[in-house]
């Protein structure tokens, strides 16, 4: 892990200050228990903390009822955090004495502590932090005392290289975590547990959602099941009416592309790891002969510079100098392009499939001219895109190889741009509404000057131009985000979409980007009104996400107890007992929701009612349509809703109507 810098330090919120501060008091603890323990690196992570140590006993969960109980008296203690700058030759000489990260000094040094101070550039100031009789080499910044560190837990250990590194000592890495006061701890608590209740894998399985078959299909590549391909097509659904009526065109693109492609995006060789390797294919037809020719140039070639490159020699031996080297300049020169030129030929029978979508899509731009009348050119497609994931990463539908993109791409001209970026914001929470997402945030990630020319290209112009641009729209639109320097694309600023469901569990789920790079390195142009050509600004969008990841929060989002509109089984209509009438009422009733379109089927068994009534209730049916004789006489049927159970009877016309625009309005 990278030392954070002192601009990133400045940065901590309240909570990640709070809970690298408890990473004091958790060390602090353990060097009363352990007093020979030696301490490396302690920082806040996403739910917590850790602080990785090297200690002959290896700490286990039975160990953390100690450690707390400890941390609890120096929090009771309130122990100041004193910040004490430090020359580096007092910082070396304590290191030394063992005095880091430590109470006391100790017989042998502060090792981890050491290499730290000896790595901290020079100029840039040293400081402890001190709380009681424990002094840790640290930037801060920390919460005023350990006092504030009162609601905390240990939550497991794991084990990790120094600096991430192999080749180093192997640390045993403790986390825990730390929330403001008691409530927020146990309110986090009680979120995890009813996060495992509602795991997509464990709710997918029960409701028959997908599969993922290791064996004959490969890992992270979903298979959806019927029920599951209901929701998958329930979520296109609703993409292609929003997108169509905010004037998005649709097309369609294969799922592989010859290497130029990615060589062109810049996807290779930088993103080469994360796709899947190349095919190779025969080269054909007209490539062949082009290859067979220029394999026949170089050889002639090759002879030729052979020949001068002789009788260049002779002429040395002659005259003792060296007099006319150009042809041989030249000829070497030329050799070389006509390899370049085959080896170009030759790449052209390798093939990738595709990580993205947007080169395709930038070449359906270059398929036809284009005037800045056809601009914004709105490009959607629920793009299948592959992606090497490490196997270790893969995780349900939330980390996957195969992956269904809800993704479009906005031509646009500077003019146009603040209009576009917010009609897709707006998208964002309308989608938002529709789910029931109430708390959101968009990571707004910009650039850094530093990295221009490497991790960024090198426009500094373009990038505070659209960095100004995107940051104008999310004030205007008083939309909630928050600015992350120097985490931009390679071409362009960011914003990652993070969402929390409904028992307050975060998810990432959509990443929108501008691009005002890669239009270029691929030719894309319009016309302008003075009829000069320019390249148009891209923005990348996928407010869904894509199916796998998306579906995986609404399933635990939702507890998979959907809304109608998307339950898998939408309704099921259940006849008290199977007399030729009732059944044929009750049949009739689930021909007319199928023909409007309702995933309606029947249960006219033998078996009594309740049994028929459990049996929906355990598959998630949204809406059980009971029927017995005394309804059918009166042109009626009785209600149940999942989970709500008896919500009365209505006739028949009503009941059918109200399903219908439930599903139509898409109500909660
Ligand atoms: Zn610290
Ligand atoms: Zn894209």
């Amino acid at each position: 892990m990278e030392r954070k810098t002192l601009d990133q330090r400045a940065q901590m919120t309240d909570l990640e200050r709070l809970r690298h501060s408890a990473a004091h008091v958790m060390a602090t603890a353990i060097a009363k228990l352990w007093p020979d323990a030696q301490f490396a690196a302690g920082p806040p992570v996403d739910d917590g903390f850790y602080y990785d140590v090297e200690l002959q006993h290896r700490i286990s969960p039975e160990d953390f009822p100690a450690i707390e109980a400890e941390m609890k008296k120096i929090s009771k203690e309130n122990q100041v955090f004193e910040k004490v700058v430090v020359t580096r030759e007092q910082a070396l000489a304590d290191a030394q004495s063992g005095r880091l990260a430590a109470l006391a000094p100790r017989g042998v040094p502060s090792k981890f502590k050491l290499d730290i101070v000896q790595n901290i550039p020079e100029g840039e100031p040293i400081s402890y932090f001190k709380n009681g009789d424990f002094i840790d080499l640290c930037a801060g910044p920390h919460v005023m005392r350990t006092g504030n560190v009162s609601a905390f837990k240990l939550t497991h250990v794991a084990s990790a290289y120094y600096k991430g590194d192999e080749k180093n000592p192997q640390l045993q890495r403790i986390y825990g975590t730390a929330f403001k006061n008691k409530t927020e701890l146990e309110a986090y608590f009680k979120m995890l547990e009813e996060a495992k209740r509602r795991d997509h894998r464990k709710i997918g399985a029960e409701m028959g959602l997908f599969a993922i078959d290791t064996e004959y299909v490969g890992p992270g590549m979903p298979l959806w099941l019927p029920k599951g391909t209901a929701l998958v097509e329930e979520l296109e659904k609703l993409a292609k009416e929003t997108e169509f009526a905010a004037g998005y065109v649709r097309v369609k693109t294969p799922h592989l592309a010859r290497a130029k492609m990615y060589t062109t995006s810049g996807h290779l060789p930088y993103y080469a790891e994360s796709m899947f390797p190349a095919i190779e294919l025969p080269l054909e037809g007209h490539l062949l002969e082009q290859k067979k020719i220029l394999r026949n140039e170089l050889r002639s070639c090759e002879a030729k510079l052979e020949l001068a490159q002789d009788d260049l020699q002779s002429k040395i031996q002659k005259a003792g100098q060296v007099e006319a080297g150009d042809l041989v300049n030249s000829l070497q020169t030329r050799c070389q392009e006509i390899r370049l030129e085959i080896s170009k030929v030759s790449s052209t029978a390798f093939y990738y499939l595709k990580a993205m979508n947007c080169p395709h899509h930038h070449r359906i731009f270059a398929a036809e001219p284009h005037s800045y009348r056809d601009l914004p050119l709105r490009l959607a497609e629920y793009g299948t895109c592959y992606r090497y994931e490490q196997s270790g990463e893969l995780f349900g539908l939330m980390r996957v190889r195969s992956l269904n993109m809800n993704d479009a791409h906005i031509y646009c001209t500077q003019e146009q741009f603040a209009s576009e970026f917010n009609a897709v914001n707006e998208m964002y929470l309308k989608y938002f509404k529709i789910f029931g997402i109430e708390k959101y945030v968009m990571r707004f990630s910009t650039h850094s000057q530093e990295g221009l020319g490497k991790k960024y290209v090198n426009e500094p112009a373009l990038w505070k131009q659209t960095e100004d641009m995107v940051r104008q729209v999310l004030i205007d639109s008083k939309i909630n985000y928050v600015e992350v320097p120097n985490e931009a694309a390679f071409y362009g600023p960011k914003i990652d979409v993070q969402v929390w469901s409904v028992i307050g569990r975060e998810f990432t789920l959509a990443t929108n980007q501008v691009d005002f790079a890669v239009p270029a390195k691929f030719g894309l142009v319009y016309k302008d009104r003075d009829n000069s050509e320019k390249t148009p600004l891209c923005i990348h969008r996928a407010p869904l996400g894509t199916h796998e990841r998306f579906i995986g929060f609404l399933i635990e989002h939702y507890a998979g107890n959907f809304p109608l509109w998307l339950a898998p089984d939408q309704v099921r209509v259940l006849t008290i007992g199977d007399e030729p009438p009732l059944v044929d009422y009750a049949k009739a009733i689930v021909q007319e929701l199928r023909a409007n379109m309702v995933r309606a089927e029947g249960d006219f068994g033998t078996d009594k009612i309740n049994g028929k009534i459990q049996r929906a209730e355990n598959a998630k049916v949204h809406t059980m349509l009971v029927i017995g004789p005394r309804d059918m006489e009166a042109g009626n049927v009785s209600v149940r809703l999942h989970g709500k159970g008896n919500v009365g009877a209505k006739s028949k016309a009503e009941v059918v109507a109200d399903i219908l625009t439930s599903i139509r309005e898409r109500r909660a």
